[in-house]
């Protein structure tokens, strides 16, 4: 794989369109300072998108990336690169800037199709260009690695080289292979676990089992001791029946004895009555005279209390005259002195008529 060729439009330095070819083996271009050799680098890693990586020299951004020369608002550059397999087909990688209104706008072409920046860093890791690669060695670059450690240098060659490629996927691999034999842990924890539950539950499906057979085994008492006590309740049913029959038998023969004992007492109250006759035929005279007396008892009692009532009712009367007799008493001293002024003022008078 290797760049085939390059067209360059309005970027920095080259204000027209450029196309610089590059031919198989090594391509160097000469210049005098400040002719634009760097701007040819720039311009490639503009394209492929790697300014993250490598900053393009550029104060103010993508504004400094259009040329100044003319008027365009615009800059393009296109990488063509060889592929350099069996097939020898070319996959070009472009990118454009604009100026706008709003500001910059920047497109990315992968074969003269618009694509994602994220789609063009992916495409160009197939062919192991990468953003933080050394797939291209800037101006000083060489003179740093000259002057740096050896150590520095050895993680540079290792780049170059691919070995630390490598060395990530190892660490990589290292990595996924903790994370499998952690998540082989975990597994032989659950597993652990799962047995643990599982001991349980055969221990609780025991239980349940023993459960069932309990149960099945009292369902059995139960019915038995149902059937038993059908046969009790059946008996005691029976005796009682008995009971009733017996009774129903006692009760006649005592309604029997009760008819008899009727009679017998029709009979004894007939002879009753006959004695009470003879009895009040004998005792009829004296009650006779008990009652005249207690009648003429009776009517004295009688006439003492009309007397009471009688007495009671001039008792009565008498207090009213006293009473009237008191207040014409009471009337009369009025009077008595009444007539008393009146005689002393007539002697007053008279002896006043005397003189
Ligand atoms: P050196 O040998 O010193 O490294 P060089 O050949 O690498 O020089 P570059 O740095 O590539 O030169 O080019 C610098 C030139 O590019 C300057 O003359 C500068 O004016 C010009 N330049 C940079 N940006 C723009 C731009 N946006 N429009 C026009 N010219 C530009
Ligand atoms: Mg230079």
């Amino acid at each position: 794989m290797h760049i085939k060729r390059l067209e360059i439009d309005n970027f920095k330095s080259f204000a027209g369109k450029t196309e610089i070819p590059f031919l198989t083996g090594f391509t160097a271009i000469a210049g005098i300072n400040g002719s634009g050799k760097s701007n040819i680098i720039d311009s490639v890693l503009f394209a492929l998108g790697l300014t993250s990586a490598r900053a393009l020299r550029s104060e103010k951004g993508v504004a400094d990336l259009i040329s100044t020369h003319n008027q365009r608002n615009e800059a393009y550059v296109k990488v063509v690169f060889d592929t350099d397999d069996e097939t020898n087909s070319e996959i070009s990688f472009a990118r454009k800037v604009k100026k706008s209104s709003q500001g910059y706008t920047s497109t990315y072409y992968i074969d003269d199709k618009p694509q994602t920046h994220t789609q063009v860093i992916s495409e160009l890791e197939k062919y192991q260009i990468t953003q933080n690669g050394n797939n291209i060695i800037m101006q000083g670059d060489v003179i740093g690695l000259v002057n740096c450690s050896s150590a520095d240098r050895r993680v540079f060659i290792d780049e170059v080289a691919g070995t630390a490629d490598f060395d990530r996927k190892i660490e990589m691999a290292t990595k996924e292979l903790n994370g499998v034999e952690e998540r082989v842990q975990n597994s032989n924890l659950i597993l652990t676990t799962i047995d643990e539950r599982a001991e349980q539950l055969k221990e609780e499906r025991e239980i349940a089992l023993k459960y069932r057979e309990l149960r099945e085994n009292k369902e059995k008492l139960e019915g038995r001791i149902s059937a038993v006590k059908y046969f009790d309740f059946k008996r005691i049913l029976e005796n009682v029946h008995q009971n009733i029959l017996e009774s129903q038998k006692l009760q006649k023969t005592k309604e029997k004895e009760s008819k008899a004992l009727e009679s017998e007492l029709e009979n004894k109250r007939g002879e009753y009555e006959e004695i009470c006759a003879k009895v009040k035929a004998q005792g009829e005279d004296k009650q006779l005279e008990v009652k005249r007396r207690l009648e003429e008892k009776k009517g004295e009692i009688q006439r003492k209390k009309d007397s009471i009532i009688h007495t009671e009712k001039i008792i009565f009367q008498n207090n009213k005259t006293i009473e009237n007799a008191k207040n014409g008493i009471e009337s009369f001293n009025t009077q008595k002195a009444n007539c008393k002024n009146d005689i002393t003022e007539k002697e007053e008078e008279k002896k006043e008529l005397e003189e």
